[in-house]
């Protein structure tokens, strides 16, 4: 079986950049997740007809030069635009520019992982150190072998298959400063509508009610040609509704979110996030422990949100590849 240099599990942003400054600085990298396709958190969903909803993330920003230099290629490429600049929780008065993919969140994951080498459908259950070199097992009995290895998961889920490894993979006061840090869950209901959205332009509300926090119009955001709408809950909503039926979580929410339904509701299906936003992220942008070529990454890691972990993502690379991380 071919050793790669790198293994990669997890192809959210944070996976998928580490793997592709990786295989820019010439090492040979397999990225490996459980999702039907590489992406994680940054989805896009198709409903009747050519409707597109984006599910997760909405947006992003772009702050670090390094991050930029990414976003400015699919910006040329034609993968992603900006979607609004000016919201009116800005303290800044002209505002900064939010992001989406062409059509819809999914096309940055999908782009970066077009030339690199993603197996997906794959879930890794266990981790092992073998003569000085990684072996990822996957749930069907695959087998995947590594020099270093990059876990890109959310921390609990990271924590979990890392233990499977016997190995002292972080000290113990690292143990408790990643303990420590607490993801928000999560609940999306994804609306097709009859006509147009009362949503106004250019396609968002950001709300203070339980039951929705923020409502997206997906056709005037440009990504779906049908009429449909993404509602977020509140995380307490979340967790509170999180095993109630999709008819009373769902019915709840549309009904918070009456006013800007149009003419009405064609059909709507409810999904449960496990992990939204980390709240307190882990103070450093990645954790490396280089005794056993092993690194951490993620949006705990440094800061939240698709920028952060694409940060995080990046600086993982540069640390496999020299001592100088991003700071
Ligand atoms: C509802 C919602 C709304 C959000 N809104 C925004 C927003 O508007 N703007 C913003 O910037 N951010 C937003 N975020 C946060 C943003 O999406 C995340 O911070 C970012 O996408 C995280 O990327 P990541 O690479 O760290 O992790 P992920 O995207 O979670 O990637 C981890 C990957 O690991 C895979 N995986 C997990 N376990 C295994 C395993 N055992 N084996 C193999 N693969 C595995 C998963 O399938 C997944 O693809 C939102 C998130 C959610 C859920």
């Amino acid at each position: 079986m071919e050793i790669k240099d790198a293994l990669i599990i997890g192809a959210g942003i944070s996976g998928l950049l580490c793997a592709a400054e990786l295989q820019k600085a010439g090492m040979r990298v397999l990225v490996l997740d459980k999702g039907r396709g590489p992406g994680g958190r940054m989805t896009t969903r198709r409903g009747m007809g050519s409707t597109r909803m984006d599910h997760g993330a909405q947006f992003f920003t772009v702050r670090h030069p390094r991050w930029q230099a990414w976003v400015d290629e699919m910006l040329r490429k034609g993968v992603a635009r900006e979607w609004f600049r000016q919201a009116p929780w800005d303290n800044n008065p002209t505002g900064y520019p939010r992001y989406c993919g062409v059509d819809g969140m999914n096309a940055i994951p999908k782009y970066l992982a077009r030339k690199l080498e993603v197996v997906c459908s794959t879930q890794v259950c266990s981790l092992q150190r073998t003569d000085g070199n990684w072996v990822a097992e996957s749930l069907a009995g695959d087998r995947f072998i590594g020099r270093e290895l990059v876990v890109s998961l959310p921390l609990p889920q990271a924590w979990t298959l890392l233990e499977t490894s016997g190995t002292d993979w972080a000290t113990k006061d690292t143990r408790a400063a990643l303990r420590a840090v607490r993801y928000e869950k999560g609940l999306a209901t994804l609306v097709q509508l009859k006509g147009p959205s009362a949503v106004p332009s250019p396609g968002f509300l950001k709300l203070k009610e339980e039951a929705l926090v923020w409502i997206a119009d997906n056709q005037q955001k440009g990504i779906s040609k049908e009429p449909a709408l993404t509602l977020h809950a509140g995380a307490s909503f979340a967790a509170r509704h999180w095993d109630t039926t999709d008819e009373e979580r769902g019915g709840l929410m549309l009904e918070a979110a009456k006013p800007w339904l149009g003419e009405g509701v064609v059909k709507f299906t409810c999904h449960r996030w496990g992990f939204t936003l980390p709240l307190n992220p882990y103070k450093e942008r990645y954790l490396r422990n280089s005794g056993l070529n092993l690194t951490l990454a993620g949006d705990a890691f440094g800061g939240p949100r698709v920028e952060g972990a694409a940060l995080s993502g990046i600086a993982a690379a540069m640390a496999l590849n020299s001592p100088q991380a991003l700071s």
